[in-house]
């Protein structure tokens, strides 16, 4: 059947799945598996079609075509079953202003039918004390409302989250209490689908992020294999004059300024810190490029030196 997660395992799958509002094509056939127990990054840029995808796959929005199953449940005649199995961030989301917190969180749960079985300590973690939590939700600031939000799409212990932009407004502080929580959720083997624009964060956390842009997906990477495969920029000095650079395994785009060499090194960091050992190096830094800059490379080959090489 279309849509079916082809080995039972997906805990998200879909197939063509396309979204246009009249002339506006926010999604365009969009076909992806989650795996279950992954934590998946969904990334791109402001009104790449991440909120529509999330919003289309849990029966908020129609799709124009295409299919999806979400824990093997359709998408679209299940969409119910879907909302009540797994825990759901909204965007930018919206609280009922004259509840407090708690109560927001009580009504919520409710609705699943479920247990808050992670609740205190999804409080604890993110410093929603009670004195906050008994407050009324209009009082509170962005931060505290993103807090809850998170709080409730986490607090039943769901075996699937979706989250959207799940760190917009927390302060640095708390957006590594966020990170932590999900590293937790990993070890114990849910899944964690989330949309983000911030490509630090998708480093930090994630198993395998797609890149979604103007409603198109452009790429699925596995984030350690793009890590792995990421340039590290390497500076040497030595006392007198440099060595012949062809005598440095590994090193490209070598720069010589006198006693100084500076390169960029793919692979195996070992080989050529063995090439280079000699009473005369007497300097070396090594750092990695970032995940970025891995991305640039990929996407636009350099682009992502462009700036060094202007800022020498
Ligand atoms: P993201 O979540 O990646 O920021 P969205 O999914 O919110 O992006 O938006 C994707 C595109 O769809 C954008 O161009 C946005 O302006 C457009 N869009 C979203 N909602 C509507 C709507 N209700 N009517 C028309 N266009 C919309």
């Amino acid at each position: 059947m279309e849509g079916t997660p082809s080995d039972g395992t997906a805990a998200i799958s879909t197939r063509g799945l396309t979204k246009h509002y009249g002339s506006v094509r926010a999604l365009t056939d969009l076909t992806l598996d989650v795996n279950s127990g992954e934590i998946f990054g969904f990334l791109g840029p402001n009104g790449a079609g991440k909120s529509t995808t999330i919003r289309t796959l849990l029966g908020f929005l129609h799709a124009t075509r295409g299919s999806a199953t979400v824990l093997g449940l359709n998408m679209v005649t299940d969409s119910v079953e879907i909302r009540r199995r797994t825990g759901y961030l909204p965007g930018g989301i919206a609280l009922y202003d004259s509840l407090t917190g708690e109560q927001v969180l009580d009504y919520l749960v409710d609705m699943q039918g479920r247990e808050p079985k992670r609740r205190a300590e999804l409080c604890d973690r993110l410093e929603l004390p009670g004195s906050v939590l008994r407050r009324k939700v209009r009082d509170y600031s962005r931060g505290m409302r993103q807090k809850i939000g998170v709080v409730q799409a986490l607090q039943h212990d769901p075996e699937l989250a979706i989250l959207d932009e799940p760190t917009e407004g927390l302060d640095p502080l708390m957006q590594h209490a966020f990170y932590a929580i999900l590293d937790d959720l990993r070890r114990e083997g849910r899944t964690i689908f989330f949309s983000s624009h911030v490509l630090s964060e998708v480093e930090r956390l994630c198993d395998r992020v797609a890149i979604i842009r103007a409603g198109e997906l452009m790429a699925i990477h596995d984030v350690g294999e793009l890590l792995a495969r990421r340039r590290r920029k390497v500076t040497l000095r030595w006392r007198g004059a440099a060595p012949d650079p062809t005598t440095l395994p590994g090193l490209e785009d070598v720069t010589v300024d006198g006693s100084r060499i500076t390169g960029s090194l793919t692979g195996e960091v070992s080989g050529f810190v063995r090439s280079i050992a000699s009473p005369n190096l007497e300097d070396l830094t090594i750092e990695p490029a970032s995940l970025e800059e891995a991305f640039l490379e990929y996407y636009a080959p350099g682009q992502a030196t462009t700036e060094e090489a202007q800022d020498r």
